[in-house]
């Protein structure tokens, strides 16, 4: 996957959802600053960047950070200014292993006084900033066709209604049902590919969401689980639709 440094030479497809939102239409293309803090790298488009995207937390979901890197380089005009860490956790990337060289799940280190190093390195990058949405993608290894998202904030009928719509417009279904029955910290349960995760709050999970919403980082969260067992066209296509419901909510 190639990071594309010379936006100019980007192709806008017709079919991005931003473009039908003439506020987030920015010509006049920014240039993008691409730092590396010990070994995570990340890219920055303007001086105040509302929107934060996030892949590469697990280094077996790794086909959805594609679809994302895919996605920016080519909607470049039609974003809004951004960070965007593609390996959030680059050890994990590196072994291709849910977990990091140190042994852990980073979705569950964003604790208070964390002691994982790529969470540190994580926390310091953000530190600068205040987003009014974090879209975190992952990919749920389980799930085949069918789609969900965990959302720190609750939609009101009329998004949820959007949001549905959106992802029955690809060859997705919307995934009812619990989430990980294996883990403990999750099993919860998911309503035509949406949930609301409030629980988050409440413990010192250790999940990136809650570090985010709690350390007043991010407005709000989304936490799309693309199927990962789907085709990397299918990957695509809801990421697409994801970048293009975020637009309505920044
Ligand atoms: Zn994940």
């Amino acid at each position: 996957m190639v990071y594309a440094q010379d936006l100019k030479s980007c192709e806008i497809k017709p079919s991005c959802g931003f473009e039908s939102h003439p506020r987030h239409k920015n010509m006049s293309t920014m240039p993008i600053v691409t730092r590396t803090l010990k070994q995570t790298s990340y890219h920055v488009r303007g001086a105040h960047p509302k929107l934060l995207i996030l892949s590469g937390t697990h280094g077996d979901e790794l086909e959805v950070t594609g679809c994302v890197t895919e996605y920016i380089d080519s909607h470049q005009p039609s974003l809004p200014d951004y960070v965007y860490i593609p390996k959030l956790s680059p050890s994990a990337v590196r072994l291709k292993t849910r977990r990091n060289m140190f042994g852990h799940d980073l979705n569950r280190e964003f604790v208070h006084n964390p002691t994982d190093p790529e969470v540190i390195t994580a926390i310091k990058i953000l530190e600068p900033f205040a987003f009014s949405l974090c879209i975190a993608f992952h990919e749920d290894p389980d799930r085949r066709t069918s789609f969900y998202m965990y959302d720190s904030h609750s939609l009101s009928h009329e998004q949820l209604q959007v949001y549905r719509n959106l992802v029955t417009q690809t060859n997705a279904s919307l995934f009812t049902g619990i989430d990980d029955p294996a883990d403990k910290k999750l099993a919860l349960h998911v309503e035509k590919g949406y949930i609301h995760t409030p629980i988050l709050g409440h413990h010192d999970t250790g999940f990136s969401m809650r570090w985010l919403i709690m350390d007043h980082k991010s407005d709000r969260v989304l936490n799309p689980e693309i199927p990962g067992k789907a085709d990397m066209d299918l990957k695509q296509q809801l990421v697409d639709k994801m970048f293009a419901f975020g637009n309505t909510l920044v």
